[in-house]
């Protein structure tokens, strides 16, 4: 019978918003909560990182072990033990939950009742399977999930198949879930109470629902989580998750790094921020604009009478008296509101060029 969860371990709900709350566990003392408006970006990340340092390290620990080797001796198993956790380490910075997985697992091949030699060969060999654990998911991501890939109209489901008809080893791979019960606020799950509340030192259930009582109105929910056992686990979750939302993805065309599509947009940009505080999606869109600008006479147009008045919103809030404070703006404001929304609906197509022109003509 399973009752507890070897640490480091993460339980994670999706809301019925597919919000996704990660509560990670790396060990008795250390907890914390990861909220993400949707899943995958742990995974992308991931399949993003630059493993090339990590790879070479590795590579060349695994050509120092000869093939007689032996760690018994206690200033080599230093040196190869060192080296192993040195290099899971490079991980921290760049994907700190790819590392929390690694370090406990590389711990719990270190604790294992197994000679030093064998600790160090099964070490390089969960060392190694970051790597290929990035080939796979990445080659899953761009096979499966890919916008622009060409996948010839093939459904998520069948999507999925040809990856686990790939990867055999994720062939009938499953994950473990469990049950919680939660606390709500205004009939929503309390996520940030969950732990607190199902916590593993609580073996008492009356105790368990004191607590909901005191801490919130008397009601709660029932929950089912996944447990994330495995650094595996978690891309596997993070990957199914995605084609079971039906949720796809696509190299942003600023950095060329991968974003989930929120719903079915055309969004060609990612939130993440682009040289300074802007994010790719504002820098890109508004390129994207002005490239659309230089080639439509009629956005040119739109452009000029847009600065036109706001020329004019200046010269008026220039003469202003205190009483009438603030008017100008509010007129400017009420145009501009109007105006944009034209635009946004020439852009979209939703009028048309005639409708667009005759609407500039009347201003
Ligand atoms: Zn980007």
């Amino acid at each position: 019978m399973k009752t507890r969860l070897e640490f480091p371990y993460i339980k994670v709900y999706i809301d019925n918003k597919n919000k996704v709350r990660y509560m990670v566990h790396k060990n008795q003392s250390v907890k914390a909560m990861l909220t993400q408006e949707s899943v995958g970006n742990l995974l992308i990340d991931f399949a993003l990182l630059d493993l090339s340092g990590y790879k070479k390290r590795t590579d060349t620990l695994t050509k120092g072990i000869p093939d007689d080797f032996s760690a018994e001796d206690a200033v080599c198993f230093s040196v190869f033990s060192t080296e192993v956790y040195e290099i899971a380490k490079l991980l921290n910075d760049p994907h700190t939950i790819a590392c929390m997985y690694l370090l406990g697992k590389l711990d719990t091949v270190f604790s294992a009742d197994i000679s030093d030699t064998e600790k160090i060969t099964t070490a390089v060999k969960v060392l190694e399977e970051v790597l290929i654990l990035q080939e796979i998911f990445s080659d899953g991501l761009a096979m499966c999930c890919d916008v622009d890939f060409e996948n010839e109209g093939i459904s998520p489901s069948g999507l999925f198949l040809a990856f686990t008809g790939k990867y055999l080893d994720f062939l009938g791979y499953h994950l473990m879930t469990g049950t919680a019960i939660a606390p709500t606020k205004d009939g929503k799950i309390d996520f940030e109470m969950i732990d607190k509340v199902n916590s593993d030192n609580i073996t008492d259930h009356k105790e368990q629902l004191t607590l909901i009582d005191d801490v919130k109105d008397n009601r709660a929910k029932i929950v089912t989580y996944t447990a994330l056992c495995d650094f595996a686990d978690l891309l596997y979750f993070e990957f199914t998750e995605l084609l079971k939302q039906g949720l796809q993805i696509r190299k942003c065309k600023l950095c060329g790094k991968y974003f989930v599509l929120q719903s079915r947009h055309k969004t060609l940009f990612c939130d993440r921020s682009y040289a300074g505080k802007r994010t790719c999606k504002q820098v890109g869109n508004k390129l994207e604009y002005d490239r659309k600008v230089a080639s439509d006479p009629l956005l040119q147009e739109y452009e000029r009478i847009y600065k036109l008045h706001h020329a004019q919103l200046d010269r008026d809030a220039q003469k202003e008296s205190p009483a009438v404070f603030g008017r100008a703006k509010n007129v400017f404001l009420k145009w501009s509101k109007q105006a944009q929304k034209r635009r946004k609906s020439y852009l979209s197509g939703k009028i048309d060029a005639r409708e667009f022109q005759s609407w500039m003509e009347q201003l």
